[in-house]
């Protein structure tokens, strides 16, 4: 593995004015992008990459392996453990490419006119390369208080690979006192998003001659009655409008497909329906599962009524918790103040791994560099610009944390 110094530059060339710290964000997110870490691949060959980085800096991380060791988190400490400190969250897997038309090979980065291309760019290699290449920095620091740097997997699957690694956060002897989850925000702080549960119901009924109907059990029947009984709850839940800030301001309720029968004259034995439902912090989830539930069963029931042998099977497919911080609490200050931004802190539309920090009972914001709208799309990039105001954050914190009195004003 070569070292910190032989990092490579982006292809291309960097503008004049560019400031040696970018610049080193700039190589590591280089080597970054070049590890295709697709949710579905494994991400072992980056993880070797930013574990031998670390512990060239004496820095020693933790892997935390999912069940079939291909991928893999980092959680890594810098600074006095005997400290409660802050944790610095990340994910290192991006999506696909496929049917998408770049202008530049998506996992080579490529600099161009102040900006850098390449998949994960803004979601959100860039956050990971401006922290490593802080790391050197910290290292050299004494500092009061510890930095956590916790990496995941699987984000863009729906937060799979967090939560085994949230768990060993809140195991830290000296429970952080705060957690950003760098996700691009344009450095805008973010201190709520919706949580988010989606299930896949398949229903098997009993097949036949259309001719028939009573001789069989109709699925996709029993899937437009789940599906009517999802559309009223969408309807009551719209209504309530009980988010203000987020958009749209209540809880929602999507089918997003589908499925069933073979052919108009037979009984459709199986159909297939996925849903989710993205609540507000004031969503009462356990309350519309339990009434899901219950529209299911009755479902079953009636499908059993002429078929006995029918089932039905309810998966969950993504399951996170929302974000919800006081946005004029210390931790929101403080965070703001580290952004190098005044505005007030807003929401996203889109998940993030900080519910489930928050769920484990560290205040918990999101503020990163990049932008959303850049990610998941062809020619995804981020700017020079964005990486040195990440970088700046960076700095505010280490400075801070040097100071004794830093927790002072999260209390
Ligand atoms: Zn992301």
């Amino acid at each position: 593995m070569e070292g910190p110094s032989a990092l490579a530059p982006p292809i291309g060339s960097a503008p004049h004015g560019v400031s040696p710290r970018t610049l080193r964000a700039a190589e590591i997110l280089s080597r970054l992008v070049a590890f295709e870490t697709v949710s579905r691949s494994s991400n072992l060959d980056l993880v070797a990459f930013v574990t031998d980085y670390l512990s060239q800096h004496g820095v020693q991380a933790r892997l935390i392996h999912d069940a079939t060791k291909t991928k893999a988190s980092i959680l890594a400490t810098i600074g006095p453990r005997n400290m409660p400190g802050v944790v610095l969250s990340a994910h290192t897997d991006v999506v696909p490419c496929e049917g998408q038309n770049w202008a530049t090979p998506p996992f080579t980065a490529t600099s161009r006119g102040g900006r850098i291309f390449g998949r994960g760019t803004s979601d959100m290699k860039g956050f990971v390369a401006a922290v490593l290449a802080q790391v050197p920095d910290l290292c050299a620091a004494e500092l009061c208080a510890p930095v956590h740097l916790a990496f995941s997997y699987d984000e863009e699957l729906g937060c799979r690979g967090a939560p085994d690694l949230v768990k060993q956060v809140a195991k830290i002897s000296k429970k952080p006192l705060l957690c950003i989850v760098g996700e691009p925000t344009q450095m805008r702080v973010i201190r709520g998003h919706k949580g988010k549960i989606a299930r896949r119901i398949t229903i098997h009924g009993r097949g036949g001659h259309s001719a028939y109907p009573y001789r069989g059990a109709n699925a996709v029947n029993a899937a437009v009655q789940i599906a009517m009984g999802l559309r009223a709850i969408a309807r009551e839940l719209e209504a309530r409008r009980d988010a203000e800030g987020f958009d749209p301001p209540y809880a929602s309720v999507h089918i997003g497909s589908l499925h069933g029968g073979t052919a108009l004259n037979l009984i459709p034995e199986t159909a297939v329906l996925e849903f989710e439902i993205r609540s507000t912090p004031k969503t009462d989830l356990a309350e519309i599962l339990g009434r899901i539930d219950t529209i299911v069963a009755a479902c079953l029931a009636s499908l059993q009524t002429a078929a006995p042998e029918s089932r039905i099977e309810s998966e969950n497919l993504i399951d996170y918790p929302g974000l919800e911080c006081d946005g004029a609490g210390p931790a929101a200050r403080f965070v703001t103040r580290l952004s190098g931004t005044s505005a007030e802190p807003a929401t996203i539309s889109f998940g993030t791994e900080a519910g489930l920090y928050a769920a484990a009972g560290i205040p918990t914001l999101v503020c990163g560099p990049g932008d959303i709208a850049r990610a998941h799309i062809a020619d995804e990039w981020i700017g020079l610009d964005e990486l040195d105001e990440a970088s700046a954050m960076l700095d505010r914190l280490r400075d801070l944390l040097t100071q004794p009195d830093w927790a002072d004003c999260l209390n």
